[in-house]
């Protein structure tokens, strides 16, 4: 089968290669996003695969149905960039990768958390100039703080796990709770109680209408002053504005992200050499106790290959007619996942 393979970097075309080995696909890269412009590329493409910042909406399935696509394969968990209901009537599949690196984001929270607070990235710079003095690099112990972890899941829970390994206590906020991260000594509370007595809190929710701004400008005043906010999550799950204020008044003490709401701008991209235009995001750097990742959190060697098996192997059960696991079917007010 041809298969279009939108928003190739280098990485991904190493390892869908190495994957294919097994499966032998005819892969097309293409170094453009998907949408409605680009999506002529893929004509005669039975299987398109994308990532996170493809636009798969309405008018882009449109043009992919016309031109022979009846499967797309995300190499994401997310979907929230395809619209499921016209590819349902368009007779489109969908199928993801639903967890390729719950491991890799966990660690790069706790990477977060460690440097913001021994302020490594400042000393980084410092030392690399020749000034050791410790001004300014003050840290506190993380045995015996309390972190508050929002969504526990599979990436939340290993959070739970890695911090109760510094000594650390735990809260917790979902609509669902995990018996393995009580088992931890993990508590579950309500959301104003979490916010209220946590020093670090980490975001581990999908983003959805209900969880959109999560962090606004409400929650950051029901905050202990001077905490630390990690969002390795969804960019949405924050409200950037509020987080400036909070920022700026000291209400909120260290704030570390790898997402940000409009990312689809700028990550990915090697934007060195341009003006950025996001005065929001440019604010957000000139804070010295703000670090930011360009949404690398999942980036691990595991998880490409992970990535790059899971989606032939998708790619292949629809292929075979066999049932997919990984298939998103759409129901008007239903979502059914496997
Ligand atoms: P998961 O589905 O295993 O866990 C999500 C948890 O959030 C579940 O326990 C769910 O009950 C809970 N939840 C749902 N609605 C909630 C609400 N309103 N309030 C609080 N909790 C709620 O997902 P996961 O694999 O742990 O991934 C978590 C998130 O991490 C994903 O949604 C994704 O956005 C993000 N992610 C980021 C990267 C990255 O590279 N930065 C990579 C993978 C995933």
């Amino acid at each position: 089968m041809k298969v279009a393979v939108f928003s190739t970097k280098n990485y991904d075309r190493q390892f869908l290669e190495a994957a294919n080995s097994q499966t032998q696909y005819e892969l097309v890269f293409f170094e453009p996003r998907l949408n409605r412009d680009t999506a002529i590329l893929a004509a005669g493409f039975p299987c398109v695969c994308v990532f996170v910042h493809d636009q798969v909406d309405a008018p882009t399935l449109e043009i992919l149905a016309a031109g022979g696509t009846h499967l797309i394969a995300l190499r994401c968990a997310g979907f929230n960039n395809v619209d499921l209901a016209t590819a349902a009537k368009l007779g489109i599949n969908i199928v993801r990768v639903p967890a390729y690196s719950p491991y890799g984001v966990a660690e790069h929270a706790v990477g977060l958390i460690l440097s913001l607070n021994r302020k490594i990235h400042r000393a980084y710079n410092r030392v690399r100039e020749g000034n050791f003095s410790l001004n300014g690099l003050l840290g506190f112990n993380l045995y015996e703080r309390t972190v508050g972890i929002i969504g526990t899941g599979k990436i939340g829970l290993i959070l739970g796990q890695i911090m109760k390994g510094f000594g650390c206590n735990l809260l917790a906020y979902d609509v669902y709770h995990n018996p393995e991260l009580e088992a931890l000594g993990g508590k579950y509370v309500e959301l104003p109680e979490l916010l209220a007595n946590a020093d670090i809190i980490s975001l581990h929710c999908p983003l959805m209408p209900e969880t959109h701004h999560l962090i606004n400008s409400d929650a950051i005043a029901q905050m202990k002053p001077g905490m630390m906010i990690i969002n390795t999550s969804r960019g949405a799950l924050i409200d950037t504005q509020a987080v400036i204020e909070g920022l700026k008044s000291g209400q909120i003490g260290y704030l570390g992200v790898d997402v940000y709401e409009q990312e689809s701008e700028l990550f990915f991209e090697d934007l060195s050499g341009e003006i950025i235009q996001d005065d929001v995001f440019q604010h957000l750097t000139t804070f010295p106790n703000v670090l930011i990742t360009g949404h690398q959190a999942f980036f691990t060697k595991e998880a490409l290959e992970n990535i790059a098996e899971t989606t032939l192997g998708n790619i292949t059960d629809i292929e075979l007619g066999r049932p997919c696991t990984h298939e998103i079917r759409y129901q008007p007010e239903k979502i059914l996942i496997g």
